[in-house]
């Protein structure tokens, strides 16, 4: 049996897992406080980019659940890393279908943007100011050369109100009209994720787990790194039946559950 202190690595989604909207998820903050008690490394990932990863740090501290910025992972985050790990200079100016946030992260990183075709990249993500004009200026762009990437693949983020179309409804309009497809997705379940996250805990995959609310991007993401993962069911979208490559290594009804899951599993010591 593996030794119950060696270090472990946990995933955690954020909207659906920890909280729904501005409310914390009864029995989040001692899960989690439970899993740093047993020497767990945290990573708490959303596909979200419209806020900095230091807001959703405030967020979860403030709802009870104390994290660093260090380790929360945003979409925007993600794609400045993305475009800093391949040649940056081949990715010419950026055409932003996207907002504040993301525009900021990528002028801090000293990329070049444009609001004009052509360009040297069309970035799409979830972008609640998007005008014609921009969406305009995109599809020229992706008529002409530009490269296609984009933040996350949700066609709809879930709002008290009913949603919001999200980034992948935006690339959808452009498919549509261009018939190219993004080169990459950064965001939950893409390889490139999968491969930081390893890469970051340093750590057997036998010892990483991903905890979310989303067969589609949670559970896939656990399978593309190779690590377990578990779906719980205080979510969205609580589907009955699962196709075989969205299904999880367990369900819980709740992430109150994982101490249990743990204890069952032999993973750390309290
Ligand atoms: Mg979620």
């Amino acid at each position: 049996m593996a030794n119950k202190n060696a270090p472990m690595g946990v995933v955690f989604d954020l909207d659906g897992t920890l909280y729904l909207g501005e409310t914390v998820i009864p029995g989040a903050p001692g899960a989690v406080a439970d899993l740093r008690a047993r020497g767990a490394r945290l990573r708490f990932v959303t596909n979200n980019p419209r806020k900095s990863r230091e807001a959703y740090a405030a967020k979860l501290t403030q709802l009870g659940i104390p994290a660093a910025a260090e380790e929360v992972l945003t979409s925007s985050n993600l794609m400045v890393r993305y475009i800093q790990r391949s040649t940056p200079a081949t990715w010419g100016s950026l055409l932003v279908v996207g907002e504040t946030q993301l525009q900021q992260e990528l002028q801090a990183a000293g990329f070049e943007l444009t609001r004009q075709a052509p360009a040297g990249t069309v970035v799409v993500s979830f972008d609640t100011t998007l005008t014609y004009q921009v969406l305009t200026q995109a599809f020229l762009a992706l008529r002409g050369q530009a490269r296609f990437i984009a933040t996350n693949p949700d066609v709809y983020c879930p709002t008290p109100e009913g949603g919001l179309p999200d980034a992948g409804a935006l690339i959808a309009a452009l498919k549509a009209a261009t018939g190219r497809s993004p080169e990459m997705i950064v965001g939950k379940p893409s390889d490139f994720l999968a491969s930081e996250l390893l890469q970051e805990f340093g750590l057997p995959a036998d010892r990483i787990l991903v905890i979310g609310d989303r067969p589609e991007t949670d559970v896939v993401l656990g399978r593309r790194m190779g690590v377990r993962s578990l779906l719980v069911e205080t979510g969205a979208n609580k589907p009955a039946r699962l196709p075989r490559q969205y299904l999880p290594d367990a369900r819980l009804d709740s992430i109150t559950s994982l101490t249990g899951y743990l204890d069952r599993i032999g993973w750390g010591e309290r």
